[in-house]
């Protein structure tokens, strides 16, 4: 048949073998039509897939093309489906959905590849509405058996936010797949409804890595994390082969955890599987090892890079900022630029903390002038914050209030809490009133602000100004937030909350307390009460002092942990005053390093001096 048709084909003359097979418009298609029936050569020679395509798009033509396909081609939607098929993955896929109307309007009998390129179409556009359509055809022809379509169909309603429509068609699928369940908890993910797609995932009858995978990045994203690594472990128990993606998801949660024993392992994992050189992976890693306080493994992870991205920079730049290494992190930004890599706005949240550790207000000014002018980054709130900070820390309160004044979005608590934080170590009442007076309207629950006042007032002997304050504190009902820190031994978490007697180590803990309170007292310890804002007799106060939960998760570590092994902690508030202090002295008694890992920054203690260097108190 081939050969008889093809040389059918060399029979014609040149011009007519071209025509007949290299058509381009629908004018053609007719000159070679005509020449065929003048010539008697069978229709068949014309290229059906080139009909198709020559004439889909106008309205005329397509009912010629329709005639012609009709007249030699059994099944002519075959070759219709090609069309829509390219027309749905090309820039303007709504001309497939042009197209089926048209065959529609014919009555060309769709098959389900019809319906998968018109969803496909629909699926690029965001189109519910034709989307239905096809959905009624998908029903109309019977293809509701068909996992494909119904897969997209759902996939199709949840991109466009119809969950409820989603899930109706989800409860009415007459069987479903694994594609189908992840499908309802990728979109319940991105909804924001955490329950519901936790819901989904417990029923499923069956997990393939990418549930486990977007279960554990949603953990992570609806600050769960803890539930994320358990997640990890079950799917590892059960042998679920893990893949990149899912190292990303689990080395976030290591990260907000400060779960480095786990971090390690799943590092030495990736590097047997194969995912050791995969940028988002190490990317992940460096500031997995930062945020767990181990910034010699993040150095090494950056340095071993053999392509880095603006990401892996950034994560090292700020790593390096928040550890305290802020000449180092300026020489990391130096080399990136000579290196030709352009800066972000990450980038420069970490350069103005790295000045804003080592005082550099020049250095922090020509940062922030620079990031718009050279490298065209309109500064975000948190670029403000960090000014406002720099110019705090160094004492620069005016210049601080002027910055505020000046800046052309409206400031945030953290921006009015830097220039608090700096009121209280440069003792200025009066701008310390006006922050607090913002900060109490921006965040009216948060009791850090006032007990900032309330010392700052106290430190300048205006007692009654200072219960003043706490009164106002209890009027309002701002209540301090327990503090609450977490060590991890041997794989497992354990918490503490302050003032926490219920562990079942509670006697142990309270005599290593008492023998180290000894030693601490000999070097010359002295409770800061100062820090206690309740109005109790001094020896309470002291009680309340040492009920501080990142001291009992230390005595917990001390315990628990062999000599000489560095002991981590994670506290959910800041470190107060009197923990920092007695912290340097117990590195240096116990001969251990300590890294507490608080709300804002990382502290090394390491004998008898933190890695701070004590330039961290002008933040609440
Ligand atoms: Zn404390
Ligand atoms: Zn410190």
């Amino acid at each position: 048949m081939q050969v008889i048709m093809s040389s059918s084909l060399h029979s014609l003359p040149w011009s007519a073998q071209t025509l007949v097979s290299n058509f381009n418009s629908p004018l053609e298609l007719k000159q070679a039509h005509a020449h065929l029936i003048k010539t008697n050569t069978p229709l068949s020679l014309i290229p059906p897939s080139r009909i198709a395509s020559v004439c889909a798009l106008s309205h005329l033509d397509f009912s010629y093309a329709h005639r012609l396909l009709a007249h030699f081609h059994q099944r002519q939607i075959v070759v219709w489906n090609s069309c829509l098929k390219t027309l749905a993955e090309s820039d303007s896929p709504f001309d497939a959905i042009l197209l089926f109307r048209r065959l529609r309007e014919f009555d060309v009998v769709p098959d389900s590849f019809t319906c998968a390129f018109v969803l496909k179409a629909c699926t690029a556009l965001l189109d519910d509405k034709n989307g239905k359509i096809i959905h009624g055809v998908v029903k109309k022809f019977g293809f509701q058996w068909n996992m494909v379509l119904q897969n997209m169909i759902l996939n199709l309603y949840g991109l466009c936010g119809e969950m409820s429509t989603a899930r109706l068609v989800f409860d009415k699928m007459p069987q479903r797949d694994v594609v189908s369940w992840n499908v309802m908890i990728t979109h319940l993910v991105k909804s924001g409804d955490f329950e519901g797609a936790y819901g989904f995932f417990s029923r499923m009858p069956e997990r393939n890595v990418r549930s486990w995978t977007m279960m554990i990045s949603a953990c992570v994203h609806c600050g769960k994390p803890k539930e994320g690594v358990q997640l990890f472990l079950e799917m590892e128990k059960i042998g679920v082969q893990v893949n990149e993606v899912t190292v990303v998801a689990v080395l976030s949660a290591c990260a907000d955890l400060g779960a480095l024993e786990l971090g390690m392992r799943i590092h030495e994992y990736s590097k047997r599987s194969g995912f050791g050189g995969n940028v988002r992976v190490l990317n992940t890693l460096i500031d997995m090892y930062v945020k767990c306080g181990c910034l010699e493994e993040a150095r090494r992870v950056f340095e071993e890079m053999e392509k880095r991205t603006i990401v892996s920079w950034s994560a090292m730049i700020q790593g390096l900022a928040i550890h305290g290494h802020a000449q180092e992190a300026l020489r990391v930004f130096s080399m990136m630029i000579e290196m030709g890599v352009m800066p972000n706005g990450v980038t420069f949240i970490g350069l103005l903390h790295a000045c804003s550790h080592m005082g550099l207000v020049d250095e922090g000014r020509r940062f922030f002038s620079c990031m718009t002018r050279d490298y065209g980054i309109i500064p975000e709130i948190e670029h403000y914050g960090c000014m406002v900070d720099l110019y705090s820390r160094a004492g620069l309160l005016q210049e601080a209030h002027e910055f505020i004044m000046n800046m052309p979005k409206k400031p945030n608590g953290v921006v009015w809490g830097a220039l608090l934080g700096g009121c209280k170590v440069h003792k200025n009442i009066e701008l310390a009133e006006e922050a607090t007076r913002h900060l109490a309207e921006l965040d009216p629950l948060n009791d850090g602000y006032y007990i900032v006042l309330s010392n700052i007032y106290a430190e300048a002997e205006r007692w009654e100004d200072a219960s003043r304050v706490r009164k106002l504190m209890k009027n309002r009902g701002v209540k301090k937030k327990p503090g609450c820190s977490s060590i991890m031994v041997d794989g497992v978490i354990h918490e503490f909350v302050a003032g926490d007697d219920s562990h079942s180590q509670a006697n142990e803990i309270s005599d290593m307390w008492e023998k180290l309170l000894d030693y601490m007292k000999l070097k010359g310890y002295k409770p800061d009460t100062s820090v206690v804002l309740l109005d109790v007799e001094e020896k309470e106060k002291e009680k309340f002092l040492y009920g501080h939960s990142e001291k009992l998760a230390l005595c917990f570590g001390l315990i628990n942990t062999p000599p000489g092994s560095v002991i981590r902690i994670m506290k959910n508030l800041r470190v107060c005053e009197d923990c920092h202090a007695a912290f340097k002295l117990i590195s240096a008694i116990v001969n251990r390093e300590i890294v507490v890992r608080d709300r804002n920054r990382f502290h090394c203690f390491k004998d008898g001096a933190c890695s701070c260097q004590d330039f961290w108190t002008t933040r609440c």
